[in-house]
């Protein structure tokens, strides 16, 4: 078999949990497992965290349904709301909480004939300006739910812009809007991402909604204590699959990118771009070669990178090779590569085994 892999710790996970919880002790915990819960497999994550949060988030109908018919009983919230009014039977068949928006879901929701009422979570845009109401719309589209049959509770909500900002305005900002829209409706609120549950405590309220952090990554733009005592929870690792040496002069890969200066031992690791692996990786992203610290040469291809192993004189065919993980953290890798860890881990495509520890 190829020996490419994504290692998923389970016991991370759950640590990685107990850190939001310990931060956020008097919240209630909405675990966010959208995208195959950020490319780590949503039916076990959501297995492994089922006792111990009270709700999970995610994107799409298609998501939530694949964790209910793997039994997952919590309530699930669709991020999102719902794209069509056509979904509305079945989030009222699958017990699914919503997001109300804007104005076409509210009135396609109160248009809908449902049997049982469901809880709303109602989103005002406080300044990232993407989904919610406006502020001078909220008030209506409030009452409008608080009077419908068709509602069981409201949770009021907001996202942040750039909360992994650890100063600056904005956050305060969104956050004194948000209190005077909703401090006296007496309803239950939630705001917080993993960066505002990491940085901006004044921002837990009722709800939490922890993504990035329950796997192991810090969304912030510093290290800070908390986020330190995160961990990894994917391991992205493989092994050589062939050693080999290449001459001064010659260049490794596609479009000859990797000239060697001089005589040059490089390993072969069966794992490309159509693993996740990013093809934008320039030479000198870090990888690990048998835990020592060793660096992509040449091209990223499809199917395979190829790492420099001169300092490495141990390495051989079957030597394990981590891209990422509990040792070289996918934040350092991003950083290289000019993206962010998010899209890392999201990233790593279904072609990659999961083996879950
Ligand atoms: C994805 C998402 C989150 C989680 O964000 P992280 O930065 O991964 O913690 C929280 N709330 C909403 C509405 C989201 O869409």
């Amino acid at each position: 078999m190829r020996p490419t892999e994504a290692i998923i710790d389970l016991a991370a996970l759950r640590s990685n949990l107990e850190v939001a919880r310990r931060l956020a002790p008097t919240s209630r915990i909405l675990a966010v497992v959208k995208a195959n819960a950020y490319g780590h497999g949503a039916e076990r994550v959501s297995a492994a965290l089922t006792e111990y949060v009270d709700a999970f988030g995610v994107a799409t109908i298609t998501e939530a349904l694949a964790l209910r018919v793997s039994g997952i009983e919590r309530p699930i919230l669709l991020l999102e709301g719902f794209f069509e009014a056509a979904e509305i039977p079945d989030i009222v068949q699958h017990r699914l909480d919503i997001v109300i928006g804007n104005e076409e879901q509210l009135h396609a929701f109160l248009a809908a004939d449902l049997h049982r009422p469901l809880r709303v979570w109602l989103k005002v845009d406080t300044g990232m300006h993407r989904l919610g109401f406006c502020p001078e719309k909220f008030d209506v589209a409030y009452s409008r739910l608080k009077a419908s049959d068709a509602v069981a509770d409201i949770i009021v909500m907001s996202h942040f812009a750039e909360a992994d900002r650890t100063e600056g305005l904005g956050t305060p900002t969104q956050l004194a809007l948000f209190e005077s829209k909703t401090a006296h409706l007496n309803a239950p609120a939630s705001l917080a991402n993993s960066a505002a549950v990491l940085a901006w405590p004044s921002t837990h309220r009722d709800w939490i909604r922890p993504g990035l952090m329950l796997y192991g990554l810090s969304p912030l733009d510093r290290l800070t204590s908390e986020a330190d005592t995160l961990r990894p929870v994917m391991t992205l690792r493989s092994s050589l699959s062939l050693v080999r040496t290449v001459e001064a002069g010659e260049a490794i890969g596609y479009g000859g990118r990797s000239v060697c200066a001089e005589r040059t031992r490089v390993g072969v690791v069966p794992l490309g771009y159509a693993d996740g692996y990013p093809r934008e990786a320039p030479d000198g992203t870090p990888v690990l070669v048998a835990g020592r610290p060793s660096r992509v040469l040449g091209q990223v291809s499809m199917d395979m990178i190829t790492v420099d192993l001169e300092n490495i004189p141990e390495a051989q065919v079957g030597t394990p090779v981590e891209l990422w993980g509990a040792e070289l953290s996918a934040t350092d890798v991003a950083e290289i590569v000019g993206t962010i860890n998010y899209t890392l881990i999201t990233g790593v495509s279904a072609r990659v085994p999961r083996r879950y520890v």
